[in-house]
């Protein structure tokens, strides 16, 4: 049994788990540097902050009901296991934009309009309590043809047993389904904490654990002024890479200033943007072209 097929199969085995041991060593990593933001989420202090909110959002979002019933899913491969990064070829020049914590009263409704004028669609991975705050701005990302992920609903750090785990996690899928009509299997955990039981759950949900290979510093405790956020992002710009940015949290005014020029010199350098699992299907459709090459090489 040593078919050219079967050496191939072994070979994919072996890359596999060399990758799945780097991510295991990044992973270690990001928990232990206490990563994102460490300060709670906000809640709204009033009701006079969703009314004066309310008015910002479109008329559009304001009546729909959850009319699309969307799957954004992502490739079979990546369900259940933790990405970090697409890993595609260097002329592959595709990155997307993701941002957690929201929606938010203010923040969100402003990086909607800088994503429409540039024609750019992102990912946002909401809080489930955020959403239940906000659902006229939860509903303005999907009709704005956005992605939406589930950040859970409470954005806890501890760890927590099973049934706590998957109360976070499906309490926010259902709000996010009967608020957009999105369903989704991008999961990010809160922190980048990998290890407190939500991952664990996550992973047996077959949800893809969406990390991310850079990020702007917008929610560090003192996170650096617009400029500084905006080189953090450029310093690593790659193919395939995954931007860390924040829409809730707290006052993302910062992360405001700095979108349209990180948006508009990475458009200069060549790069266009998409969602997860646009970024996914990418690498899931390179992959399956260099596997039929290499059969093809190796039957020759
Ligand atoms: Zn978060």
């Amino acid at each position: 049994m040593s078919s050219p097929k079967l050496s191939l199969l072994m070979k994919l085995i072996i890359i596999t788990f060399l990758t799945g041991a780097t991510s295991l060593g990044i992973s270690l990593l990001l928990t232990t540097s206490g990563f994102e933001h460490l300060s709670g989420i906000i809640k709204p202090k009033s009701d006079g902050s969703k009314a004066s909110h309310h008015k910002l959002m479109s008329a559009d979002a304001q009546n729909i009901s959850p009319a699309t019933d969307q799957m954004n899913e992502v490739p079979k491969a990546f369900q259940g296991t933790i990405v970090y990064q697409a890993k595609l070829k260097a002329n592959e020049k595709v990155i997307a934009l993701t941002f957690d914590d929201g929606p938010g009263p203010k923040n969100t409704a402003q990086i909607l309009e800088i994503l429409k004028k540039n024609d750019i669609k992102a990912t946002f991975f909401m809080v489930g309590e955020m959403v239940k705050y906000f659902p006229q701005v939860a509903k303005q990302v999907a009709v704005d043809g956005h992605v939406i992920g589930n950040h859970t609903w409470h954005h806890w750090y501890r760890h927590m047993n099973l049934a706590t785990a998957a109360s976070e996690i499906d309490r926010t899928a259902e709000i996010i389904y009967q608020t957009t009509g999105e369903k989704t299997n991008l999961f990010r955990p809160p922190g980048g904490f990998l290890n407190n039981g939500l991952v664990e759950y996550a992973k047996n949900e077959k949800y893809a654990v969406m990390m991310w290979s850079e990020e702007s510093g917008d929610a560090e405790r003192h996170s650096p002024q617009v400029p500084g956020l905006v080189k953090n992002v450029l310093k690593y710009a790659k193919p395939g890479a995954i931007v860390l940015m924040h829409d809730g949290g707290g006052n993302r005014s910062k992360s405001v200033k700095a979108l349209p020029e990180m948006i508009a010199t990475l458009k200069a350098q060549g790069y266009r943007f998409v969602t997860i699992p646009q970024l996914l299907e990418i690498q899931a459709q390179e992959k399956s072209i260099m596997k039929a090459e290499t059969l093809r090489q190796s039957v020759n």
